[in-house]
C-alpha cells in the first residue's frame, strides 16, 4: 500500500484537465499518443478491447520515481460540470489528493473554487498546477496569489506546466508521489469498497468501478451492495491501464473494476458500499446519497407513431444512466409522451441531444421546470409539472440554490442587477483580487432555468463564471400562469412565476408567442391567465393568400422548394385545436427579455 497513490485532477472547464491527463498517461507509457492529444479519459466508449466497453474513468499508471521505487498511481477522473457535483464528491472520496489545475491566463474561476472546496472537504493533499505557461499572456505569479488569497491553499510550490507542450509533467508525477499520502485501510477487515462509477456493457452487464477501503475482493466471492441489498457473485476483476486487464484480487487501497452479472444499473448506486456476504461490514462508507433529479420537462414525439420508439430509446439511455428519470405523461395539447427528470440543465441537454442524434427522433420538449413542494389539506408533496398544481393550497415551496459567481469588476453592476431581477439574496460580495469579485447569492432554481447562464455570459462578455448547489426548499409567492390559444388552455405552456412578475411575464410570453406562431388561415388569439382572470392578450392576423398562389404554376422547382420548406417547418409543429404551434413556442417562455 505504501507505493500506491490515488489522486484526481480538478479544474474549471477548459483549463486543461483532459490534456494533462493525456500527458500523464503518455509520460508513464500507458499509451502512445504519437504526438496528438487524444483526450483519452473523455471518450465514452474508448474502444472495444477484449469485449469490454471501456470508460476510462480510473486509470492505473506505473511510475518509476526519482527515489528508485516503482509506484502505482490511480488517476480517478471527475465529471466536469456542476450538474454532477455529487459524482465529483464520490470520486474525490476515493482519493487522498488532487491536482488543482488553473489556467495561467484565466486564473481562478467559479468551478476552480467549487472543486477546490470539495477537495478540501475530503482532506485532500492539494497540488496546485498552473497550466498553459507556454502562452504569452500567462501570468503565473498573479494566479499563485489568487490560489492563496481565494482558496487559502499554499501555492509556493505550485508547479508551472504546459500540458500542451509537456512542460512540468515529471515534476507533477514526483509531487504526486512525494506529497500525496498513500491510502490507509485494513486488508484483514470486512470488505468495504466504494462504487464511484458504473456503466452497462451489452455482453457483460453492469461494470462497476470501485475503490477498496478495507478487506480484499476476489473472483468467486459473494458480494452485497449495501444500499440496495442486492447480492451477486464476482465473475471478473480488473484494472484499466487504460485498457482492461484482469487481475486476481483488489485489496485495501486499490482501485479497479468488478463484473458480477449485474443486469440493472440502478442497483449500482454511485457512492454505495460493496461488502462481502460472508462477514459483511457493520457500517457502509460515509457520504452515500440517493441522487434526485432537479430539473424536469415533458418530451413528446412530433409524430404520434414514434411514441413506442421514444419509449424504447429512453429505456436504452437509462441502461447507462440511472440518474435520469422518466414516466409516461399525457398532455391535452401534446398527446402521449414522457415526463423526464434530470440532474440539471446540462444533463437535460445531453439526453435530449442523444435522443435526437443517436435515435433519430424528432421531439417536442416543454420548458424545463423545477419540482415544487405543495402544502395543502393532503399534506406535503412534490409536483414536477406546473399543470398539476391544485386550485387550492396553503403554500408553494420552491428549490433554492447557493450561486457563486466570479466576475471582473467592470461588469459587476450589470450582474448585480441581473441577480436582483432573479430574486437573488446577496450573501457575499468580496474582492478576490484587484479587479475580480466573488458574489454569492441564494436564488430560486426556477430563476436560473430562465436563461440565467446565457444572460450572465452575455452581460460579462463571457468573463463571468458560475457554480451552484442546492440548499433547500423555501416558501415563495408563486402563481400559475396559463396560456390560452383561441380560448383553449394549452397545458404544456403553463408556467409557474413569482406573483410580482406575473404581469410582466404574461405580456412578454404572449408577445413572444405572437412572433413564433405562424399565421394561419384564421385569426389566432393568444391569452395569458391566472385562474380565470385574463391578464394579457395578443392576436395574429389571418393569412391572406396561399403561399403557393405566388408561384403561378410556372416555376416547378420553386414550388417544390416551398412545399419542402413547409414540410420542414411542420416537422416540429403540433396541432393544438386548429392551430399549428412550433417547438420554439414551448421553449419561448424561457427566452423572454
Ligand atoms: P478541460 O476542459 O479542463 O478538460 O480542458 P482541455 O484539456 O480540454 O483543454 C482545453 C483547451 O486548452 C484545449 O484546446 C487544449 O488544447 C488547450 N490546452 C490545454 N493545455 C494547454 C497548455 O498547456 N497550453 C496551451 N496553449 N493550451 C492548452
Ligand atoms: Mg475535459
Amino acid at each position: 500500500m505504501k507505493r500506491i497513490r490515488n489522486f484526481s485532477i480538478i479544474a474549471h472547464i477548459d483549463h486543461g484537465k483532459s490534456t494533462l491527463a493525456d500527458r500523464l498517461l503518455e509520460f508513464t507509457g500507458a499509451v502512445n499518443l504519437g504526438g496528438k492529444m487524444g483526450q483519452i479519459l473523455d471518450s465514452m466508449d474508448l474502444e472495444k478491447e477484449r469485449g469490454i466497453t471501456i470508460k476510462a474513468h480510473a486509470v492505473r499508471l506505473k511510475y518509476k520515481a526519482e527515489d528508485g521505487n516503482e509506484y502505482i498511481l490511480n488517476l480517478i477522473d471527475t465529471p466536469g460540470h456542476v450538474d454532477f457535483s455529487y459524482e465529483v464528491s464520490r470520486s474525490l472520496a476515493c482519493c487522498e489528493g488532487s491536482l488543482l489545475v488553473v489556467d495561467a491566463t484565466q486564473g481562478v474561476e467559479a468551478q476552480t473554487v467549487a472543486n477546490a472546496y470539495l477537495a478540501i472537504d475530503h482532506n485532500h493533499e492539494i497540488i496546485p498546477v498552473i497550466n498553459k505557461i507556454d502562452l504569452p499572456q500567462a501570468d503565473p505569479e498573479r494566479v499563485k496569489k489568487q490560489i492563496e488569497d481565494i482558496l487559502g491553499i499554499d501555492s509556493s510550490e505550485a508547479i508551472l506546466a504546459s500540458a500542451k507542450e509537456g512542460i512540468g509533467t515529471k515534476e507533477i508525477l514526483e509531487a504526486v508521489v512525494k506529497k500525496i499520502p498513500p491510502p490507509k485501510g485494513d486488508p484483514q477487515a470486512p470488505l468495504r469498497a466504494m462504487i464511484f462509477d458504473s456503466w452497462f456493457d451489452n455482453y457483460l452487464g453492469v461494470i462497476i468501478l470501485v475503490r477498496v477501503f478495507d478487506g480484499i475482493i476476489k473472483p468467486g466471492m459473494k458480494i452485497r451492495l449495501m444500499a440496495t441489498q442486492k447480492e451477486y457473485e464476482v465473475q471478473r476483476l480488473g484494472i484499466l491501464t487504460p485498457f482492461p486487464k484482469d487481475i486476481e484480487q483488489l485489496s485495501a487501497g486499490e482501485v479497479g473494476f468488478i463484473i458480477a452479472g449485474i443486469k440493472n444499473i440502478s442497483d449500482t448506486k454511485i457512492g454505495d458500499t460493496v461488502t462481502a456476504v460472508e462477514s459483511p461490514a457493520q457500517q457502509p462508507l460515509p457520504g452515500f446519497r440517493e441522487v434526485k433529479p432537479m430539473v424536469f420537462c415533458g418530451l413528446y414525439p412530433v409524430e404520434t407513431n414514434q411514441y413506442e420508439e421514444l419509449k424504447s430509446s429512453l429505456e436504452k439511455l437509462r441502461l447507462n444512466d440511472s440518474s435520469f428519470f422518466f414516466e409516461p405523461e399525457t398532455s391535452a395539447a401534446l398527446g402521449f409522451g414522457f415526463r423526464c427528470g434530470f440532474l440539471g440543465l446540462l444533463h437535460m441537454e445531453i439526453i435530449k441531444e442523444r435522443l435526437e442524434r443517436e435515435f433519430n427522433l424528432s421531439l417536442i420538449s416543454t420548458a424545463p421546470t423545477v419540482r415544487y413542494k405543495i402544502v395543502d389539506k393532503k399534506g406535503e408533496y412534490l409536483i414536477d409539472n406546473p399543470s398539476k398544481i391544485p386550485k387550492i393550497y396553503e403554500r408553494i415551496e420552491e428549490p433554492f440554490m447557493k450561486v457563486s459567481i466570479i466576475v471582473p469588476e467592470e461588469f459587476v453592476g450589470e450582474i448585480l442587477k441581473l441577480c436582483q431581477e432573479r430574486r437573488g439574496i446577496q450573501k457575499e460580495f468580496s474582492f478576490i483580487s484587484k479587479d475580480r469579485i466573488l458574489l454569492v447569492y441564494e436564488m430560486p432554481l426556477n430563476e436560473i432555468l430562465w436563461d440565467f447562464y446565457d444572460k450572465l455570459k452575455s452581460l460579462s462578455k463571457g468573463y463571468a463564471s458560475m457554480d451552484y448547489e442546492f440548499i433547500g426548499y423555501r416558501a415563495s409567492d408563486l402563481v400559475k400562469l396559463d396560456i390560452l390559444i383561441n380560448g383553449e388552455q394549452v397545458d404544456a405552456l403553463s408556467v409557474i412565476v413569482h406573483k410580482d412578475k406575473a404581469y410582466y411575464k404574461a405580456r412578454a410570453i404572449v408577445q413572444k408567442l405572437r412572433t413564433v406562431i405562424p399565421r394561419q388561415l384564421f385569426e389566432v388569439v393568444i391569452q395569458a391567465a391566472i385562474g380565470s382572470k385574463i391578464i394579457a392578450r395578443e392576436s395574429i392576423a389571418p393569412l391572406k393568400k396561399n403561399v403557393l398562389a405566388k408561384c403561378y404554376g410556372g416555376d416547378v422547382t420553386r414550388k417544390k422548394k416551398l412545399l419542402e420548406k413547409q414540410k420542414e417547418g411542420k416537422k416540429r409543429m403540433k396541432q393544438i385545436g386548429r392551430v399549428e404551434i412550433p417547438q420554439e413556442a414551448f421553449l419561448s417562455v424561457l427566452k423572454i427579455e
